[in-house]
C-alpha cells in the first residue's frame, strides 16, 4: 500500500458511524517531526445531512490518535493458552498462527468448524472479500455477521413483498413530502439527528407525524401523536390499524387489485383486531388508534417507517410485515411522497448485507442455494460452483454452538464485538472462550478481542478507500486522508494474508478499487446490481443508487414506481399474525426490558467510549462509569428504587447494575437501557436469544425483568 501524499490536503469522505453517512471534510495536516498529521473535520452540505453532523461525527477524528490504537498483532505469550497475557508480534508470526489454526481445525473437524464473523462496518469490498474468503478460500458455510441483529426482519419482509430489500426505496429528503408519517420504534433525533431536518421540512409544510414507541423519545417530543404500546405489541397495533382502514372503506381498492396479490387473506386476517382488543394486548387507547388510522387513511401521501424498536423481537419478521400490509392496502409503496421503509441503522448497514456476509446469500443478494446464482458468482470468482458450499446457520446459531461438537472450533472475528452485542451475552462469552482458537480485527482491544488467541490491528476510515451504502441504498465513497499508523494494516490485507498462508492468495486483493470492480461484476444481474457503479462516478454524482446495471444506468433514487421487484411486478401481502413476546412476564419477572442506543455512543462502544467529549452524564464525579436505566417513578416507587441511585436489573440470564433515570416519559411497566456499555452494565447480559423463524432476529427489544436497588450484602 502506497503511502499517502506528504501535504497538507483536504478530502471529502463520509462520517464512520452510522447509516445516515453524512458527508464530511477532512483537513489534514502535517506535524513536523511528529507520525501523525493533525485532522480537523467539517461537515459537508450532502444531500443526507445538509451541512449537520451529530456529536459523533464531530468527535470522530479523535480515535484517529488514540492512545489505545492498537499498531501491533497481539498473541498469547503461551501459544494456545487464553489465560496466559497478550504479547505485540510481527505481522507473520500473527497470519501464521491464524493459518495454522485454521489448517489443524478444518483437517481434524471438516472445512464448517472454521467460521467467520463479520460486521455491518466493514465497506462493500470488505463484506464482499469476507463472503468471498469464507466461500472460496475456507469453504466453509459457517459464515453470518451482526447485520442479522440489526436489520434482517424487515429485510426478510421487505423481501417477500417487494421482491427486494433495500432500506428506505427512496432518498432521505422524500420524508418531508409525505403529508402523514408513522415512524415505529425509531428514534432518529437520537440516533442520527441530522435526518430531524428532513422530518422538520414536513413539519413546517403542515406534515402530522405519529411516533411509536413506549417512551416519549426526543423523536417522540417532536410529533403530533405519540402511541405508547407495550414492548413486542406492534403487529397488534398495525394488524389494528389496518382493521380499522378495511372497516372504513379506506383501502386504496385500485392500487390493491392492479399492483398486489393476497390481500384478501390479509384483509380476513385482521377481523379480529378490533380497536378494543388493540387496546388490551398493546395498552393504547382505542381512540388513538381510531384518529391514527383515520389521519392515515385521509392522507394524500403517507409514509410508514419502521426500525429496530418493531423488529428486534422474536416475531420481527410478522411486525415488519404488518405495517407493509398497511402501506400496501393503503396504496402508499411506488407513489411519489409515499412508501413504506426501514431506517438501517449500521454505518454499512445496507451494503454489508448485500455482498455476501449472510449465512445464506452471494453477492447481489443471489441465493447461495439457486444453482444459477452459484453458477454466475463461482464464473466471476473462477472457481467451481459445485466446490461452493451450501448455506450456514445465522449468527446467533453460530455463536451458540461455538466450541460444541458440529460448531464452530476456530473463528475469525472483523469488525464486531460480540461479548457486548450478542443477546444473552453471559452465554455467548462463555462459548466463545470455549472455541479452539479465535483470531479478532479490531481498532482497539474490544472486550472480544481480549478473549482472543491472536489480535490483528487493522486501520480506521480515515486510512484506506472503500464505499458504503448508506440507508437510501446510495453507494458512497470512504476515502483514504493519511497512513494508518506503522504496524497497521487493513482488513483486506488480513484476508490476503491468511489466504495466501492457505495457498490461495490468487482469490483475494488488497486493492478496494479492484475489489469494487469484482464485486460490481459478481452482483451484475442480481437485485442489488452495482455493475455500472464506478468510483468516479460516485464521487461525480454524490453517489449512485443502487440497482445501477450499466455505464448508462442513472441508478435508481426510487424504486416501486412502475413495477415491484418480483417476476409478475407485482408486491405479495402476508398474513401477519400478533405473537406475545417470546419471554412473557410473570411475578417473579413482573417488568418489561427493552433496549436501545444514545445519541453519543454507538453500537457495543469499542470506538465512543473512548472519546473523552461522547462520555456525558455516565461518568460519575469519581470517574466511574454507569450507563442510566430509565424507569417510570411508579415502578421505581413499588421497587424501592431512587432516582440517580444504582439499580439492579435481573432477568433468567444475568444480572446488571445501572443508575435510575425516573421519568413519566416512559410506560409504568417498562424499563429501558443503552446497550453500549460491558462490565456490569452490559445489557445484553440480560437480553433473550429466542429467534423470529424468519429473520433469525433475536428478541432484544423485549424480554421480562427483576428491578431491584443493590441488595445490601
Ligand atoms: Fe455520523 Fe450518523 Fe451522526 Fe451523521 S448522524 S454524524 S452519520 S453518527
Amino acid at each position: 500500500v502506497g503511502r499517502v501524499a506528504d501535504a497538507a490536503r483536504t478530502v471529502a469522505t463520509h462520517c464512520p458511524y452510522c447509516a445516515l453517512q453524512c458527508g464530511m471534510e477532512l483537513s489534514v495536516t502535517p506535524r513536523p517531526g511528529l507520525e501523525r498529521p493533525d485532522v480537523r473535520l467539517s461537515p459537508t452540505d450532502f444531500p443526507t445531512n445538509r451541512g449537520g453532523l451529530c456529536a459523533k461525527g464531530w468527535s470522530a477524528a479523535d480515535l484517529l490518535t488514540h492512545p489505545d490504537r492498537l499498531t501491533a498483532p497481539l498473541v498469547r505469550t503461551i501459544p494456545g493458552d487464553r489465560s496466559s497475557p497478550l504479547r505485540p508480534a510481527t505481522w507473520d508470526e500473527a497470519l501464521d498462527a491464524v493459518a495454522e489454526a485454521v489448517r489443524a481445525t478444518q483437517r481434524r473437524y471438516g472445512r464448517d468448524a472454521v467460521g467467520c464473523f463479520g460486521g455491518g462496518g466493514l465497506t462493500n469490498e470488505k463484506a464482499y472479500l469476507l463472503g468471498k474468503f469464507a466461500r472460496t478460500v475456507l469453504r466453509t458455510r459457517s459464515i453470518d455477521y451482526n447485520g442479522r441483529w440489526c436489520m434482517s426482519s424487515a429485510a426478510a419482509a421487505s423481501t417477500r413483498t417487494f421482491g427486494i430489500d433495500r432500506g428506505l426505496p427512496f432518498p432521505v429528503a422524500d420524508l418531508a413530502l409525505a403529508d402523514v408519517l408513522l415512524l415505529v420504534g425509531a428514534n432518529p433525533a437520537e440516533t442520527m439527528p441530522p435526518l430531524m431536518q428532513h422530518l422538520e421540512a414536513g413539519r413546517e409544510r403542515g406534515a402530522q407525524h405519529v411516533v411509536v414507541d413506549p417512551r416519549l423519545t426526543a423523536t417522540a417530543r417532536t410529533a403530533r401523536v405519540h402511541l405508547q404500546p407495550r414492548p413486542g405489541t406492534d403487529a397488534a397495533l398495525a394488524n389494528g390499524l389496518l382493521h380499522l382502514v378495511v372497516r372504513r372503506g379506506w383501502v386504496d381498492e385500485e392500487y390493491v387489485a392492479a399492483r398486489t396479490v393476497e390481500f384478501e387473506a390479509v384483509r380476513e386476517s385482521v377481523t379480529g383486531y378490533w380497536p378494543d382488543r388493540v387496546e388490551r394486548i398493546t395498552g393504547v387507547p382505542a381512540a388513538d388508534l381510531e384518529a391514527v388510522a383515520e389521519l392515515l387513511g385521509t392522507a394524500s401521501t403517507a409514509m410508514v417507517i419502521t426500525a429496530r424498536g418493531a423488529e428486534q423481537h422474536a416475531s420481527g419478521t410478522a411486525t415488519a410485515q404488518a405495517f407493509i400490509n398497511l402501506a400496501l392496502a393503503l396504496g402508499l409503496p411506488g407513489r411519489p411522497g409515499s412508501g413504506y421503509g426501514t431506517l438501517t441503522g449500521q454505518g454499512n448497514g445496507q451494503g454489508g448485507r448485500e455482498h455476501g456476509q449472510k449465512a445464506d446469500q452471494l453477492p447481489g443478494y443471489r441465493k447461495i442455494t439457486d444453482l444459477a446464482d452459484r453458477a454466475h458468482v463461482a464464473g466471476v470468482w473462477g472457481v467451481d460452483p459445485t466446490r461452493l458450499p451450501g448455506p450456514g446457520v445465522s449468527a446467533t446459531e453460530m455463536l451458540r454452538a461455538l466450541g460444541t461438537p458440529g460448531g464452530v472450533r476456530t473463528l475469525l472475528l472483523l469488525a464486531s464485538n460480540v461479548t457486548v452485542s450478542a443477546p444473552d451475552a453471559g452465554s455467548v462469552t462463555d462459548r466463545v472462550d470455549a472455541l479452539d482458537f479465535l483470531m479478532v480485527a479490531d481498532l482497539f482491544l474490544s472486550e472480544s478481542a481480549a478473549r482472543a488467541d491472536v489480535v490483528l490491528p487493522v486501520s480506521m476510515w480515515a486510512e484506506e478507500e472503500g464505499t458504503m451504502t448508506n440507508l437510501e441504498g446510495r453507494v458512497l465513497r470512504r476515502r483514504r486522508a493519511l497512513d494508518p499508523p506503522p504496524g497497521v494494516r487493513t482488513d483486506l490485507d488480513v484476508l490476503a494474508g491468511v489466504a495466501d498462508r492457505l495457498g490461495h492468495g490468487h482469490l483475494m486483493t488488497t486493492d478496494a478499487a479492484t475489489a469494487f470492480d469484482e464485486l460490481g461484476r459478481a452482483s451484475a444481474g442480481g437485485v442489488a446490481d452495482y455493475g455500472g457503479i464506478t468510483y468516479d462516478r460516485i464521487e461525480d454524482e454524490q453517489g449512485v443508487f443502487w440497482p445501477c446495471t450499466d455505464a448508462d444506468d442513472p441508478g435508481t433514487p426510487r424504486l416501486f414506481g412502475r413495477r415491484f421487484a418480483h417476476p409478475d411486478g407485482l408486491a405479495r401481502f402476508t398474513r401477519a399474525e400478533f405473537r406475545e413476546p417470546a419471554e412473557r412476564t410473570d411475578p417473579e419477572f413482573p417488568y418489561v426490558l427493552t433496549t436501545g442506543r444514545l445519541m453519543r455512543q454507538y453500537q457495543s462502544g469499542t470506538q465512543t467510549r473512548r472519546v473523552a467529549a461522547l462520555a456525558g452524564d455516565e461518568v460519575g464525579p469519581d470517574g466511574t462509569v454507569l450507563p442510566h436505566a430509565e424507569l417510570h417513578p411508579d415502578l421505581a416507587r413499588r421497587c424501592g428504587v431512587v432516582d440517580g441511585e444504582p439499580v439492579q436489573l435481573r432477568t433468567r440470564r444475568g444480572v446488571a447494575v445501572f443508575r435510575a433515570r425516573l421519568t413519566t416519559g416512559i410506560r409504568t411497566d417498562t424499563v429501558f437501557v443503552p446497550f453500549h456499555w460491558s462490565g456490569e452494565s452490559r445489557a445484553n447480559t440480560l437480553t433473550h436469544d429466542a429467534l423470529d423463524p424468519v429473520s433469525r432476529m433475536p428478541a432484544f427489544k423485549a424480554c421480562a425483568v427483576a428491578v431491584g436497588p443493590i441488595p445490601v450484602p
